[in-house]
């Protein structure tokens, strides 16, 4: 094939949403009425000029295959309108304009395997970070993390009878490009990574690697004749970030990578303020490929929270209420001197660093 008969990248950016959106949706942009959640997996939504949409919602196992997305979208053309869309927690949404074809559709989507739910007060599908699909330094999968743990908590997505919507985040590095929730799991080196001298010179720039350590913590070290990086254990706060532009700082260990837990992160500030996450558990096993552990303590943070929390009070709005005390009391997670971060050393490593970072 000639090069100009070729497609050409479009180099503009998304393409534009509209044209793959419902007509219905289209026409009434902006003139929604009010939308009601009439059961779960299923939201319906009134336009002021009286049109109505129907969204059924279906759980993916996330890194979707091809085959799964050609019986997804099969089953989109059959027995929906033929428009769906995914929502960042990879559900799959169906939009029809007829309520009759509602039923048909959580039949046929319940049929093939696939699980309806996700709306409402619901524990929604788990979302993590892009993981080793297109990244080079996960220290778990976190998209195993999110199927076993699904697998688990399939009932909590199906029923809504959380006292209010639960999100949960898996990320698979202590960077951590996205494990910020009601609930994240996330990786937790704790040792120092350790050097492989040989590949150094090769394969790192050194400068690069060095000014990436946010505690100053790599110096340029000589090591058997060869230009290679140390690191000062005492200030390593084991964060990884060496790790990416420097592959042979190997941090990932199967045995010292841990899994951490999380709770209370709260972006909304619908009924309260924005929180950050604090950590309740640390030092899980990283045990694929089930992670039993950190499932068990995930659901009993979940159990204690139905059971505890007033309706429409999120993970951290319930914990404000009962405090940090007697949340560890009733999880029966163990408080020790590793939750709390005084800041000491700081001076020794924060402030002795004179890196320009951009
Ligand atoms: S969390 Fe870390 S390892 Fe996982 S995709 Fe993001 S940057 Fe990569
Ligand atoms: S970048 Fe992080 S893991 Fe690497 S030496 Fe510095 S503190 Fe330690």
């Amino acid at each position: 094939m000639a090069y100009e008969d070729m497609r050409q990248p479009i180099e503009s950016g998304c393409p534009d949403g509209f044209q793959y959106m419902h007509p219905v949706m289209r026409k009434n942009f902006g003139l929604w009425k009010f939308h009601e959640h009439p059961k779960p997996g299923v939201l319906r939504h009134v336009a002021h000029s009286g049109d109505e949409i129907w969204t059924v919602k279906a759980g993916t196992q996330r890194i979707l295959d091809v085959y799964s997305l050609r019986k997804l979208t099969e089953i989109g053309e059959k027995y929906g309108d033929g428009y769906v869309r995914f929502t960042i927690r990879s559900n799959i949404e169906y939009m029809v304009s007829d309520a009759a074809k509602v039923d048909p559709l959580i039949t046929a989507l319940t049929d093939a395997g696939f699980i309806v739910g996700g709306t409402g007060n619901s524990v929604a599908m788990i979302s993590h970070t892009q993981g080793w699909l297109h990244c080079d330094i996960p220290g778990t999968d976190a998209s195993g993390v999110v199927k076993a743990m699904m697998d688990e908590l399939v009932d909590e997505f199906q029923n809504c009878n959380m006292p209010n919507r639960v999100h949960i985040t898996t990320s698979c590095c202590q960077i951590n490009c996205g494990g910020q929730g009601d609930i994240a799991i996330n990786v937790q080196h704790t040792k120092p990574p350790r050097i492989n001298h040989d590949l150094v010179a090769n394969v790192c720039e050194r400068p690069s690697v060095v000014a990436r350590c946010p505690v100053a913590a790599i110096r340029p070290a000589m090591v058997n004749g060869k230009a290679s990086l140390e690191v000062d254990e005492k200030k390593c706060i084991c964060c990884g970030a060496c790790f990416p532009p420097c592959p042979p700082m190997q941090i990932n260990d199967p045995e010292h990578t841990k899994l951490a837990i999380w709770v209370g992160g709260n972006h909304s500030n619908a009924r309260s303020k924005p929180t950050f996450q604090k950590l309740v558990a640390s030092g899980i096993p990283n045990n694929p490929p089930r992670w039993p552990e950190a499932t068990a303590l995930v659901k009993r943070i979940l159990k204690e929270y139905k059971e505890g929390a007033k309706d429409w009070e999120r993970i951290n709005d319930w914990i404000e209420r009962i405090g940090w005390p007697r949340f560890f009391e009733v999880t029966g997670l163990p408080f020790t001197k590793y939750h709390i971060d005084n800041w000491r050393g700081a001076r020794n490593s924060l402030n002795a660093s004179t890196h320009i970072r951009f």
